[in-house]
């Protein structure tokens, strides 16, 4: 048996593990400092799985490939997952000519990457495709094959199948080194102690640079590059049915307007480079929102006010000094594989690289075979509010949980949100977090974005589970819900 140490549960650690739990003769490990899965990069991004149009297979041969065999590879995986997703394509809305000039690339790049569909339209085809377009718009470029999903709900199927395939997630626990003997990787050091290892795949996002230095390879560096958000209430008019964005730059792939899965309209990203040691610099600025709104009116029709905006948000892209993913095998020290600088379109990517990491691994190791009784399939959560109402009958007779709606905004029903937690507690989240309730059940995600049912969560939580409100967090360590009991402190009581 080997035992295979992935280092990152975001998307890509995660997809890599979901590939290799498919061979028998492989123990599965995902560590993540964080306590659940996705809190990295994954959370926070524009969600689209791209065409790959927009990939310079010159400059990124590899990239433009696992861009293109990750986005056909989600079709399959949203399926098998059950991953909120659509299909919807999208349009690079062009106001200049400078602009509509440099679209004419994008067709090269789309016919020899094999990205179908790919074609210049005119203004009047834009407006016919999607009326919310701006009427300023002098042509574009049409990619019917773009999709969007959401990536939490995504990280989060993609660990339960893990784990329903036998594989472990340790949360909550810090890779802090590598040992190395006679050029052999053989254990990693993590806060919670030693765990021995055959091979150990680094997938750690902003901090995969570090976890390399820990294995003495030094050839690349990280540094932020931030994108800043502005989302919408599901309630505004403007819900363009196609993904818009602006005309590509070289350091982005534009601002986009995009209807999420979840219904909202979601405006951004910009794109900002900050130093190294920025990392954990996820805060917005006025500077940034402002540009992303004035970015945004200009492929929009019309934009909702401001005052319409539930959530504004930043998510930081992990920029190699390479410019390009960096996938490899070390033979010294031998076990050592990285995919690491997993920017945009690491998204779309994740399924291929997951595949082509396992390839590299399985390739290396001996008598590994594929396994006969791998589950492919994991199932959603049940969601009363869109199910048919016999069927939503059904499912309250014999759970009346699912009858008690708790989130007003998003009509999530406490069943929804027990089930959660008892997901949670089987893919081994430390702490039952209120964050991690809302990624997986969208209750705390509408209008009041929680102002309403967070109370009402924590304090069922604490009737149905003993969980006290004041030990429950919205995001583990130093988000401590509530402060104490009041009740408590009248009495005096020591530890409240
Ligand atoms: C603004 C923005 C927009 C984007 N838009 C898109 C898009 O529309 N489409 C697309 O395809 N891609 C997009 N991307 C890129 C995509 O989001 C990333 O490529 C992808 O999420 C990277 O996932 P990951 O698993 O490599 O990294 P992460 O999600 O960051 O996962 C790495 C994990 O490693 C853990 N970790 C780090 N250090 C340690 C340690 N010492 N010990 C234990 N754990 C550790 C972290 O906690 C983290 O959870 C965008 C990115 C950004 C920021």
């Amino acid at each position: 048996m080997y035992r295979v140490v992935v280092v990152g549960a975001g998307i890509t650690g995660l997809s890599i593990a979901r590939w290799l739990t498919r061979y028998k003769g492989i123990e599965i490990i995902v560590i993540d400092k964080e306590p659940d899965v996705g809190w990295g990069v994954t959370k926070a991004n524009t969600s689209i799985i791209h065409p790959c149009h927009e990939e310079n297979p010159d400059k990124h041969p590899l990239r433009s490939k696992l861009c293109l065999e990750g986005h056909n590879l989600w079709y399959k995986w949203v399926k098998e997952l059950e991953i909120p997703a659509k299909w919807p394509g999208e349009i690079i809305v062009a106001t200049i000519d400078e602009e509509l000039k440099g679209l004419h690339k994008y067709i090269d790049y789309a016919y020899r990457i094999g990205v179908p569909g790919v074609r210049l339209i005119d203004r009047e085809e834009i407006l016919r495709l999607e009326p919310w377009v701006n009427p300023d718009a002098i042509g574009g470029l049409y990619a019917p094959t773009a999709g969007t999903i959401n990536p939490m709900m995504a990280a989060i199927a993609i660990a339960e199948n893990i784990v329903d395939n036998g594989g472990k997630l340790l949360l909550g626990t810090k890779v802090e080194d590598i040992v190395i003997r006679d050029g052999k990787v053989v254990a990693i050091e993590t806060s919670k102690g030693r765990i021995e290892a055959d091979i150990v795949v680094n997938a750690a996002g902003l901090y995969a640079d570090r976890i390399s230095r820990m294995a003495g390879i030094d050839d690349y560096s990280i540094h932020p590059r931030r994108g800043q958000y502005l989302l919408f209430s599901d309630r505004v008019d403007v819900k363009p049915s196609k993904i818009l964005h602006t005309a590509p730059t070289p350091k982005t792939k534009g601002v986009y307007a995009i209807t999420t899965v979840d219904g909202n309209l979601l405006i951004g990203p910009t794109a900002e480079d900050l130093p190294e040691e920025a990392r954990e610099e996820n805060t917005t600025t006025h500077q940034g929102l402002d540009f992303t709104y004035k970015m945004a009116s200009r492929i929009l029709r019309e934009l909702p006010p401001r005052s319409k905006i539930i959530k504004t948000f930043a998510g930081l892209r992990p920029e190699p000094s390479t410019g390009t993913f960096i996938i490899r095998f070390h033979e010294k020290p031998w076990g050592f594989v990285e995919a690491a600088g997993i920017r945009s379109p690491g998204l779309t990517a994740a399924p291929a690289i997951g595949k082509h990491v396992s390839k590299l691994i399985i390739e290396r190791l001996e008598n590994i075979e594929p396994r006969k009784d791998w589950r492919s399939k994991r199932q959603a959560i049940p969601r009363p509010a869109y199910m048919a109402p016999r069927e939503r009958d059904k499912l309250i007779r014999e759970n009346p949980d699912y009858g008690w709606i708790i989130c007003v905004c998003r009509k999530v029903s406490l069943g929804e949100i027990m089930e959660a937690v008892k997901r949670m507690k089987k893919i081994g989240v430390p702490e039952i977090t209120l964050d991690g309730i809302k990624f997986r059940t969208h209750s705390m995600y509408g209008d009041c974005q929680g102002s309403q049912c967070r109370p009402h969560i924590a304090y069922l939580l604490w009737k149905r589970l003993g969980l006290q409100p004041w030990r429950i967090t919205i995001k583990g360590d130093g988000s401590k819900y509530a402060f104490t009991e009041v009740k408590a402190l009248l009495r005096g009581d020591r530890d409240a």
